[in-house]
């Protein structure tokens, strides 16, 4: 059997567009599943687009990721070198294959020529396309030209009719007229070449077997099978998984923040989630079970099931499985990865105790449940770390129902009375309910109209964890003064 090998060759734009990682996604479940080989190929030809720091980012968030590559900068292989930038001598080499070929050509057009061209088809309703002017110049004046110092481009010479058949793994044969394509730059005038042709090349070089690319790729589709067939190379199998839009049906926008992987790490999203929401844009397992981990996708991803209509990004799944994975994560793993998210809480309090390990892993631990992004842990839990509530604030949510703030402030009088009752030792969650609920019951009092208050005055907020789960972390003392407090 053939070892497959597949790359994510991504450029350094600055952040890691979440449809890219999809696509690594992919070439690395493709890889897996048969025990193949994934490189990291970066292509940094775009001097434009080429951000200095943008390389070492892309390094941090692949890392953060979890996806693990075989060959790569910064990891080795046979193929080397795997940056862009440092194979020009590669690309020289094979330009001058190409060329002696015959499947490209110097390009010896000005800027200015090509404005010209391009301002008269636009005037004329034409298609902006290169016009082959250079197309069939004598080698004797190519050379002439090249001495004289002339700048040039090198152009792929495109059939001039008939049909080009590109053969997708998900989508079959494409077809595409010969006449739609335009003899585009291989080379630029700077001796780099574009994406076009380094993608070939490299490719080829680093035997890729799978080419997995996006869907906006389709076009390129056609130029690269034309390149492999002037060099006489075969051509490796290509599947662009489909399009991911948004719930609207729009295109993902990095204004709404919705593209950048950074963004959801920064928001507090886990790579589990990620990883297996993305591994569902395009791609369904067999069964009803959504639910998969990096190592369960592994064993069982078959990119012959990804679909071709778009992937809809439906953040609220996001949510749900980011929910699930903070679930079951274990809590001193959980803590650490909150830790961020708390600095802010920290700050407001010199509390030792509020500063240590175990106060910080209670309080983890009884958001657990219902935290759907580490982001929100600051907000939730940050009336355990100030050292005193709004009061103000406190007063306004003590009303419930028919209980009124004036009848609530009695209420906790007697809550204070049963709390005092209970032994430093013993403030644990089950006996301060047990000292509670019982005097409750026995008495044959509206719980509401106790435990209301009882919250609110721990927590000064509308919605928490249950007063006993509160007062327990919070500790004897504190808890008798937040509600003393309010009954003075
Ligand atoms: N450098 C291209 C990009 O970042 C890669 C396309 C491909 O995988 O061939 O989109």
């Amino acid at each position: 059997m053939e070892k497959i090998r597949t790359r994510f060759a991504p450029s350094p734009t600055g952040f890691l567009h979440i449809g890219n990682f999809r696509t690594a996604l992919f070439a690395y479940l493709i890889a897996r599943a048969e025990h193949g080989t994934l490189a990291l190929r970066i292509e940094d030809t775009d001097e434009k687009r080429y951000v200095g720091e943008a390389e070492e980012a892309l390094f941090r968030i692949l890392d953060w990721s979890g996806l693990k590559f075989d060959e790569g900068p910064g990891i080795g292989g046979e193929y080397g070198p795997y940056v862009q930038s440092q194979r020009q001598a590669i690309y020289d080499k094979y330009r001058d294959e190409i060329l002696a070929k015959g499947g490209a050509y110097h390009c010896f057009c000005s800027p200015e020529r090509l404005e010209k061209m391009r301002a008269e088809q636009q005037a004329n309703k034409q298609a902006p396309r290169y016009d082959r002017h250079c197309r069939d110049l004598y080698p004797e004046e190519v050379e002439e030209r090249i001495k004289a110092g002339e700048k040039y481009v090198i152009r792929q010479k495109m059939p001039l009719d008939g049909e080009v058949v590109a053969h997708d793994e998900l989508r079959g044969d494409i077809k595409f007229q010969a006449s739609e394509l335009e003899d585009h730059v291989l080379i630029k005038s700077s001796g780099m070449p574009t994406y076009q042709f380094a993608v070939v090349v490299d490719d080829h070089l680093m035997e890729i077997t799978h080419v997995v690319r996006g869907e906006d790729w389709i076009p390129s589709f056609p130029k690269n099978i034309l390149l492999y067939k002037s060099f006489g190379w075969d051509v490796p199998k290509f599947v662009h998984p489909p399009l991911i839009l948004n719930k609207g049906g729009g295109k993902l926008s990095k204004r709404q923040g919705d593209v950048a992987v950074e963004d959801y790490r920064d928001k507090g999203y886990l790579t589990e989630a990620l990883i297996n929401f993305c591994a569902l844009l395009g791609w369904h397992p067999k069964g009803d079970n959504e639910i998969l981990t990096l190592k369960e996708l592994e064993e069982t991803f078959d990119y012959k099931n990804i679909g071709t209509s778009p992937a809809v990004f439906d953040i609220d799944k996001l949510d749900y499985f980011n929910g699930y994975y903070i679930r079951q994560k274990p809590l001193g793993e959980l803590v650490e990865l909150c830790r961020p998210f708390l600095e802010k809480n920290l700050a407001l309090t010199d509390n030792p105790r509020k500063q240590s390990k175990d106060f910080i892993t209670k309080v983890v631990e009884l958001e657990q449940e219902r935290l759907k992004k580490l982001s929100e842990i600051g907000e939730l839990t940050r009336f355990f770390f100030v050292d005193k509530l709004d009061a103000a604030k406190v007063l306004l949510l003590l009303p419930w129902k028919k209980l009124t703030a004036e009848q609530a402030r009695e209420n906790l009088k007697l809550i204070v009375g049963l709390m005092e009752k209970i032994p430093e030792v013993n403030w644990t969650n089950d006996s301060l309910e047990e000292g509670i609920m019982d005097y409750l019951k026995k008495n044959e009092l509206r719980v509401g109209e106790y435990l209301w208050p009882m919250r609110v005055a721990l927590t000064g907020e509308k919605a928490s964890p249950g007063p006993f789960d509160v007062a327990e972390v919070l500790g004897k003392a504190e808890s008798l003064e937040r509600i003393k407090a309010l009954t003075i």
